[in-house]
């Protein structure tokens, strides 16, 4: 049991396994952050505001929007945070 419980992570790929950045949850009672990626900028609430519905973000190697409903990558963040053994997973955005 763990030290883990709680904590996650969601990497986001586009459809080219890029990376667009990151959902995460640092500490059991903090709010789930979005990491764009420290090139790209900082860390904020997520989902923000315009995010219930839909999350977008841009893949800058390809240069196009991509993105996935909210509630799919609430989804999966939430079962990473209730898996003791694996708090890291993986969710690919498509092109918008
Ligand atoms: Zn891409």
């Amino acid at each position: 049991m763990g030290n883990n419980e709680g904590i996650g992570m969601l990497k986001l790929e586009c459809p080219q396994t890029h990376p667009v950045g990151r959902i995460l949850k640092d500490a059991p009672h903090q709010f789930v952050l979005y990491d764009p990626g420290a090139a790209v900028g900082p860390r904020r609430f997520w989902p923000g505001e315009d995010e219930q519905a839909q999350f977008k973000t841009h893949c800058r190697f390809c240069d196009k929007p991509v993105g996935e409903a909210t509630a799919t990558l609430q989804g999966k963040l939430a079962g990473l945070l209730a898996d003791v053994d694996e708090a890291t997973g993986t969710a690919t955005l498509q092109y918008l």
